[in-house]
């Protein structure tokens, strides 16, 4: 009751077009979350993701949930999940992600479940590692192993937005450290798909553990 009275106080927004929400739980109203870029791309070996990221690694299986562009919806979800605190924005999208691979087989090979990490400076001056909540939200749901501490960021690279892919395929090399996890079939799970630099130098140091398969999930991917 004391839920209701303060949520009348304050109505919970839509986070993309700013409408009051009728229920205070939800973060995107009935239209936005029906009008979300999809991509289609659900987690397999013959979509666009899949062959872009094989261009730089070894990947079994590839999915991304949304298109990502300036001032799109995607943009706007991965911006507060990053920057403002709203990690449960990621879990929404994971949650929209399994509903759109509910009858996807390639699930049941997942055994590990990984956020792509970040450096621990950043993660503290931020808080918190902004697919961590969602990733473990996930890991739970496809009764996985929610391995966190699998891979350690070791360099903290500055932001690379206007290098070229080489020069960030380059820079990223050895920014990664497996521990002594070990499975058969790792997800590593990040938020945008930009060139994969981030996500390849993260397979690569998995990969080093033998017999072991890698694949990856992003929740947009810019196109
Ligand atoms: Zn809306």
């Amino acid at each position: 009751m004391l839920k209701n009275f303060i949520s009348s106080l304050f109505p919970k927004r839509c986070m993309n077009c700013g409408l009051i929400t009728p229920d205070a739980q939800e973060f995107l109203c009935e239209k936005c979350k029906n009008s979300l870029p999809l991509t289609g791309m659900i987690l397999g070996s013959d979509n666009e993701i899949h062959a872009k990221i094989n261009e730089t690694t070894r990947v079994k299986y590839a999915s991304s949930l949304l298109f990502f562009h300036q001032e799109n919806i995607a943009q706007t979800l991965i911006h507060h999940m990053k920057y403002k605190n709203f990690p449960e924005l990621g879990t929404l999208l994971a949650e929209i992600w399994l509903e759109e691979n509910k009858n996807n087989p390639v699930l049941s090979e997942i055994e590990s479940v990984i956020p792509v990490p970040i450096h621990a400076k950043r993660e503290r001056k931020r808080g918190y590692n902004q697919v961590e909540l969602c990733t473990q939200w996930l890991a739970e749901r496809l009764n996985c192993k929610f391995d966190n501490q699998a891979l350690v960021r070791v360099h903290h690279l500055e932001s690379q937005t206007k290098s070229g892919k080489y020069e960030r395929l380059e820079r990223m090399k050895n920014a990664f450290r497996r521990t002594n996890s070990e499975a058969k079939h790792y997800l590593l799970v990040d938020d945008v798909f930009t060139t994969g630099a981030t996500l390849t130098a993260c397979t690569e140091e998995l990969l080093k553990i033998p017999e072991t398969e890698v694949s990856i999930f992003t929740l947009a991917k810019v196109r």
